[in-house]
């Protein structure tokens, strides 16, 4: 009884104007959807979309209350482009401006860390994810793939992590 009060108040429901958005947003692309939606759910202090984006997907992700803004990168043999975050953490949207924009795109263990702690990732998998990229898990791939990070072998919070984020995949593929 109680077990489905509770699952009834964490249910997600999406009011038509925010399933429209998250149609615009599926029209680009299902994952970018799928992180909006994560991220406003709160399974994410913030995103990054690795593009830049059009009017009608900034538009979509304002109207959603996510705060979309363009960040300018390099990569290393010069040529500037552009990605996307948001997110309902205007703070954490301020710390990856501050220390990403105009930097050069690059793997480094501290690069590693701060986007896992920014993107809301579990800090035991970003230790081991340092440590070794891919280490093998016991997670079925079908559920590895519902995630945006890979899960560490043995993890206790990736557990929790997937049921929310089936049901935000689910939501996604309703709308
Ligand atoms: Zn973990």
């Amino acid at each position: 009884m109680i077990l489905s009060k509770l699952r009834e108040g964490v249910s997600l429901e999406l009011d038509p104007a925010a399933r429209d958005s998250i149609r615009v947003l599926k029209a680009i692309d299902f994952e970018l959807a799928y992180l909006a939606l994560l991220t406003l759910q709160g399974l994410k202090p913030m995103s990054r979309w690795e593009k830049p984006m059009d009017e009608p997907g900034l538009e979509a992700l304002k109207q959603l209350g996510l705060h979309p803004q363009p960040i300018r990168r390099t990569v290393r043999m010069g040529t500037a482009f552009e990605e996307t975050i948001f997110g309902l953490a205007r703070g954490y949207l301020q710390a990856y401006a501050n220390h990403f924009a105009n930097q050069p795109v690059d793997k480094s263990a501290e690069t590693v860390r701060i986007e896992g702690f920014l993107f809301g990732y579990p800090p035991c998998c970003v230790a081991q994810y340092v440590k070794q990229h891919y280490a093998p898990n016991e997670f079925p791939t079908h559920k590895q793939e519902t995630l945006f990070h890979w899960a560490c072998k043995g993890c206790q919070i990736t557990p929790l992590l997937v049921p929310a984020y089936e049901e935000v995949r689910r939501l996604v593929d309703g709308c």
